[in-house]
């Protein structure tokens, strides 16, 4: 029978819910177990799709196309699980498939109400994610205990513990131990009382872990213990990691964290082996070839959660070419202003992230110039990749108007367009071209070289591509269409020549890179970020980390 664990969060939100969870299921993998993941989000949006990432960060996209929460993100990239659209639930998703069963006469007779119906609806949900090969499922509980909208979810979960059995399931519980200066202290009380409310509503936490920026002393777990009905062993430290979120899962398991759940449901412990794992984290710490700087264009760079797969990609490939990578985060909308291209000088990279919107497209434009006039090693990413495509018909061949029919529609020169089966759509949410399609690479290309082989599938987010009407012209001019749609029709990636190397995709491959497999793309940007960087000041790339 499938195990449950359920991870609830309580105190304050952003404890890092998704990468404990994330972690946890990286230990359990490494233990032989076959672990899937899903996560609840209280939230009324069906997905997270329609929402600005200032409000929820990146929109992660899955294979199977569904637009979900980035802590999706972290599941794949630490426990290399695959995710689908039963992996993300909200409320809206699950009030939909209750209302329009209602509609079609599913309830006949019936008063529609939360408790039974939303509670079954989420339990089926839960459910959903058993099968045969499944040895354990990790569900986040999105929100904070205490929170109104998260009620319906914790009361199924309180259910699913008393109809699947007791030993079949385990409570995780997340909270804060925060330090406070003025005492000089660690507080457990707001762990008390956050295990208080779950208590209240009929859930007893059978694992705390505390989130904690020092370390905890013997009283305090302790204490924790006693006041909130849980073993003392049971009673977890998650300090603040050092360097990297990387070294989570790491410092879990010297905990043994892993190795309890399994006691707890009577599961052999089997061997563990994170040797992998720990060099990812060593490569991290000390890289072999000092550090280079990338210059991340967005629009939303205020908030690091908006890019956050890239940044994790671009670390990725710092493993892989055994660099620090360091992001320079520029504003697009700062390269318009007077002397904005100065924001760039000196970087070893210029990576054009994915976006949506006319805001600092000019600033975009900009900087895919200075990278291919410059030199700059650059990799541009869905809109990066429309914007490299639209530079280069304005300034190399002289369609001055050059746009995309998203900024102006009336262009004379529309060489990125609606796509045709975009036209008829009028609804928004859920109606891109989303999730996995295969491209064909080719020959004497760097996405080639990269990848090594020439059939690769990549996911998209998108309703524009590169114009067709204008592919004979643009590549006349010298710019060479590396990847296409397996019938040829959609180009999905661009390169320009004469350049150290300069690639832009249409798809985004930030979201299939992970610590223990880089992404060749990412990896070979990172690898001609280096190289520049080492040309450029004459040593052997250690000189930067010095200087600093
Ligand atoms: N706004 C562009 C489009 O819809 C690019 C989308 C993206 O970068 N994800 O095609």
């Amino acid at each position: 029978m499938t195990k449950h664990i359920f991870i609830t969060g309580g105190v304050v939100s952003s404890l890092g819910k998704g990468l404990t969870a994330a972690s946890i299921a990286l230990l359990l993998k490494k233990r032989g177990y076959k672990v899937e993941m899903q996560k609840m989000d209280p939230y009324l949006n069906v997905d997270p799709g329609t929402m600005s990432p200032y409000q929820h960060g990146e929109v992660y996209v899955t294979n199977d196309g569904t637009e979900t929460d980035l802590d999706l993100g972290h599941y794949e990239r630490f426990a290399g699980i695959t995710c689908s659209s039963r992996s993300n639930y909200t409320t809206g998703k699950i009030y939909s498939t209750v209302i329009n069963r209602e509609r079609q006469g599913g309830y006949l007779g019936g008063t529609v109400q939360v408790i039974p119906h939303i509670t079954n609806e989420i339990k089926s949900a839960i459910v959903s994610m058993d099968n045969e090969e499944t040895d354990i499922v990790i569900t986040e509980i999105g929100g904070t205990a205490g929170d109104i909208e998260s009620l319906p979810y914790l009361e199924a979960i309180r259910q699913f513990k008393y109809e699947f059995g007791f030993k079949n399931s385990l409570f995780i519980h997340l909270t804060l131990v925060p330090y406070i200066k003025a005492a000089g202290e660690m507080k457990t009380k707001p762990s008390q009382q956050s295990v208080g409310i779950l208590r209240g509503i009929g859930i007893m936490p059978e694992m705390l872990i505390c989130r904690c920026e020092r370390p905890m002393e013997e009283d305090h777990f302790k204490k924790l213990s006693l006041f909130c009905n849980i073993p003392e062993e049971l009673v977890i430290e998650e300090q603040d990691v050092a360097n990297n979120i990387y070294e989570v899962p790491v410092e879990l398991a010297k905990q043994g964290v892993d190795k309890k759940i399994l006691n707890f449901f009577d599961l052999p412990e089997n061997d563990l082996d994170l040797t992998d794992w720990q060099n990812v984290v060593d490569t991290i710490i000390s890289p072999k070839n000092g550090s280079i700087e990338i210059a991340v264009i967005g629009k939303y760079i205020s908030l690091k959660d908006a890019y956050k797969s890239i940044y994790e990609a671009l670390t990725h490939a710092g493993i892989s070419n055994s660099v620090d990578v360091q992001f320079r985060m520029i504003e697009a909308e700062d390269l318009e202003k007077e002397n904005g291209l100065d924001l760039l000088k000196d970087v070893d990279g210029i990576l054009l992230p994915g976006g949506f919107g006319s805001r600092g497209v000019l600033g975009k434009l900009l900087a895919a110039q200075y990278a291919r006039e410059n030199k700059v090693p650059f990799l541009g990413i869905c809109l990066g990749m429309q914007c490299a495509v639209i530079e280069f018909a304005r300034n190399v061949c002289g369609m001055e108007s050059a746009d995309s029919t998203e900024f102006r529609p009336e262009t004379k020169y529309p060489v990125i367009a609606l796509m045709e089966e975009q036209k008829s759509i009028l609804n928004m949410g859920g109606t891109m071209r989303l999730g996995a399609y295969p491209c064909n690479l080719k020959n004497n290309t760097w996405s080639l070289d990269a990848y090594g082989e020439k059939a690769i599938s990549e996911r998209h987010r998108h309703r524009y591509e590169f114009n067709s009407k204008f592919r004979e012209q643009l590549e006349q001019a010298g710019l060479t269409i590396a990847g296409t749609s397996h019938d040829d029709l959609i180009v999905e990636i661009v390169e320009v020549k004469n350049h150290p190397w300069y690639v832009a995709c249409q798809f985004h491959p930030e979201f299939q890179s992970t610590p223990l497999k880089p992404h060749p793309l990412f990896k070979d940007f990172v690898g001609a970020s280096l190289k520049n960087a080492q040309t450029k000041c004459e040593c052997d790339g250690n000189c930067k980390p010095q200087e600093d």
